[in-house]
């Protein structure tokens, strides 16, 4: 696994997706719910992945991954926020109304005024 990347990276987010969707596929083709001449789609995935993990051209799946980050940014940002909001016992998260902005603020102090820090619009939340 030496100068492979899986061994420097891991399981980084492009994988894991190929890996998820290698799942789903896999139950759905067990399950009769899709017909079995899909499966081929399921291979291309498995190969897909270890050509990923076992790449020895590090900075182009880096890159590659970079890449999927920036495309799904906005389709994971409430997940990635309701996890935060779950793990972080000194935090809450929460978004501006007016921007989108991305905020925090420390919790259990009440309902606070937030006033948010890209476009200066003033809002109550509850922490
Ligand atoms: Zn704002």
């Amino acid at each position: 696994m030496y100068g492979r990347y899986g061994s420097q990276y891991g399981l980084d987010s492009l994988t894991k997706f190929i890996l998820i969707l290698s799942i789903l596929f896999n139950i759905l083709i067990i399950t009769n719910f899709i017909p079995n001449k899909f499966s081929t789609i399921n291979y291309v995935l498995i190969i897909l992945l270890y050509h990923r993990l076992f790449s020895k051209n590090i900075p182009k799946r880096y890159a590659e991954n970079q890449k999927f980050e920036a495309l799904t940014k906005d389709f994971t940002r409430p997940f990635r926020r309701f996890y935060k909001n779950i793990s972080d016992r000194e935090y809450k998260y929460f978004k501006c109304p007016n921007c989108n902005q991305e905020l925090r603020a420390p919790r259990r102090k009440g309902k606070i005024m937030i006033n948010c820090n890209k476009c200066k619009h003033k809002f109550q939340v509850r922490t």
